[in-house]
């Protein structure tokens, strides 16, 4: 520290740093308020795109304009502006970073003598990032910054990304042979054998639970290497911080101990953030989006007009596409389940186009859906999952929805899309027994099936597992038969 930022007694400065994807950057932005709360200057680094994303249809501005501590600094992520990133063109996005991203970051942090706004705030005392960010260090290391990981994933998929090499060397991944046989590969009973090298997993993780990436039949991959070596890094870090908790995922927390001692679980944040606002005498979440799609709040409005716990929420996140027969087993499988449906389709989630007017929907989809669903493109989730009359989460598994899912009590319903999601829907139907995980199928009677069974048929035994991590957590607002 200069003599000038000692004299002025100015408070540690954090730089914020998650990989530009939408649940990422909640849990993040979530650090950062608690982080502006403790008194200390945070600036998050966003790509210019997902700022935009952020400008147009969050309220950044007003959610952060009560912490004077708050910055937003940008870098661009390689990227044009037109494309998806969505689905499998998701790992543009780490490859771009990776080979741009060092440049741009070194750049920004030079030419902002480590972003020190003219001398009004520290220059960068630490940085927390992402994975997949690794470009980073050689120029904090330069600059004699400290740095943290904050892997917004669960404990229990963050270990075998970690063992990746393991799981190799034991011959387990990669899957050969799913190139050429992907309509059937995934019933290969080779894919029900157990993961004999991720330590602590051996009675829980089979190779079709391993955390997975599109189409990765040869370990030279260059997403998959990222992934190996980035993750593999994180013990020259000070530290890593996940957001989970203790009680949920404490054994899998302790091998991750054994190689990186400097772990902190401080989730759900979301939950941590409210509270502390509610101590604070602040208002919380509601009215303070971070969504980079504009919020249709019609659905609120048909979720009051609901009977209490009637409603399946169905959303598969950010990044999930489906094809157009995905989109119909779905489709089928919730209108024929009898129950009623709050559904969010993105605007770029179906490959490829379907028509909801036109001819290609069958006329009992949409008459099934008139009278007992509601399809929007974006929604509040936490308000939705708060609602009364939601009464169950039919989720991709990814690792913000299903904390949600677990703070407020709601069972779910499983479809692992990629990445941590594969893992994390193992867990919440195995080891939690919270849920169910329709793994590697998409059929509509089975999609029927579940939902009756999470709305109805085996409701009790879920929200019995659901009791036990909300004691945990000493929270009561469990739904279903508990809601008082
Ligand atoms: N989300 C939302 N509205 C929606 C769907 C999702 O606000 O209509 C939020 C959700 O609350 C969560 C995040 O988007 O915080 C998605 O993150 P997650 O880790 O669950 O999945 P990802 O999108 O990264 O696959």
């Amino acid at each position: 520290m200069s003599d000038r930022e000692t004299a002025t007694e100015l408070p540690p400065h954090i730089l914020i740093f998650p990989v530009p994807l939408q649940g990422h950057v909640n849990s993040m932005l979530n650090l950062a308020e608690l982080l502006c709360l403790s008194g200390l200057h945070v600036t998050i680094l966003l790509s210019d795109y997902t700022h935009n994303r952020l400008l147009r249809h969050a309220s950044l501005q007003s959610r952060f304009s009560r912490h004077s501590g708050f910055r937003v600094a940008t870098i661009s992520d390689g990227l044009p502006a037109d494309h998806p990133r969505v689905g499998e063109r998701i790992l543009d996005l780490a490859l771009s970073l990776k080979e741009k991203g060092g440049s741009e970051f070194r750049r920004l942090m030079e030419s902002t003598d480590g972003l020190s706004d003219g001398g009004a705030r520290r220059r960068v005392s630490c940085l927390i990032m992402d994975g997949v960010l690794s470009f980073t260090t050689s120029v904090v290391e330069e600059m004699g910054i400290p740095y943290m990981y904050f892997r917004t994933i669960s404990a229990c998929a963050f270990w075998p990304f970690f063992c990746i090499q393991e799981i190799m060397d034991a011959g387990e991944i990669p899957f050969k042979g799913k190139n050429e046989d992907t309509l059937t590969y995934w019933k290969k009973k080779e894919m029900d054998m157990m993961v004999t090298s991720v330590p602590g997993m051996e009675k829980v993780l089979r190779r079709r639970d391993i955390p997975r990436f599109f189409g990765v039949t040869n370990a030279d991959d260059p997403a998959f290497q990222t992934m190996k070596t980035d993750t593999k890094k994180t013990v020259e870090a000070c530290g890593l911080i996940l957001n989970t908790f203790e009680d949920l995922e404490e054994p899998i927390l302790d091998e991750i101990r054994k190689h990186i001692p400097n772990l902190y679980s401080i989730g759900p944040l979301h939950a941590l953030l409210k509270a502390r606002l509610e101590l604070e005498g602040m208002e919380s979440s509601p009215n303070h989006s971070s969504s980079f799609w504009e919020e249709d709040r019609s659905c609120i409005a048909w979720l009051d007009s609901q009977p209490t716990c009637s409603v399946i929420y169905v959303s598969f996140g950010s990044i999930t596409t489906l094809t157009r027969e995905e989109l119909l087993e779905f489709w089928y499988g919730l209108v024929n389940s009898g129950h009623r449906f709050l559904w969010v389709i993105r605007p770029d989630s179906i490959v490829g186009n379907y028509s909801r007017n036109g001819k290609e929907i069958p006329v009992e989809l949409e008459e099934g859906t008139k009278s007992r669903g509601c399809m929007v493109g974006w929604v509040p989730q936490q308000e939705v999952l708060a609602h009364p009359a939601t009464g169950a989460f039919f989720t991709h598994s990814g690792w913000n929805s299903t904390l949600e899912s677990i703070a407020i009590g709601l069972p779910m319903v499983c479809w692992a899309y990629f990445a941590d999601q594969t893992t994390n829907s193992r867990f919440v139907s195995e080891v939690w027994k919270i849920g169910m995980d329709m793994k590697d199928t998409c059929d509509r009677i089975i999609v029927e099936k579940m939902v009756k069974d999470v709305m109805d048929v085996r409701r009790d035994e879920f929200l019995g597992g659901l009791i036990v991590w909300q004691c945990c957590r000493g929270r009561r607002s469990l739904k279903g038969d508990l809601l008082t």
